[in-house]
């Protein structure tokens, strides 16, 4: 089984973007608020430390950590800590074709 990763996110403070600087796979490790945890390849799903109102972290633009392209949502929240499942249509998908192969 692959070890989970953890992308810690930064954000400017002005906008809604968020970007993965690096990934650790010790959860320990991470030092911001809001991170994705990626359990199976190339799906993330967003956390935050602190408790984040659905409607805000809906609201967040969340980069992909391999291309930089802002993600789909493809599940709702689980709650105020666990939020939406992210994927990225590029990288997901090149990812797949190239298992099935
Ligand atoms: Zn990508």
């Amino acid at each position: 089984m692959d070890e989970i990763k953890y992308h810690p996110l930064i954000n400017d403070g002005s906008s809604p973007d968020m970007v993965p600087m690096f990934f650790t796979t010790n959860e320990s490790a991470v030092s911001t608020k809001l991170y994705l945890t990626e359990f199976v390849s190339h799906y993330y799903r967003f956390c935050s430390k602190d408790a984040v109102s659905n409607e805000t972290a809906a609201e967040y633009q969340i980069h992909c950590p391999y291309c930089g392209k802002v993600m789909k949502a493809i599940s709702s929240s689980a709650d105020t800590h666990k939020h939406s499942l992210y994927t990225c249509c590029d990288c997901g998908g090149k990812t797949h074709l190239q298992e099935e192969i």
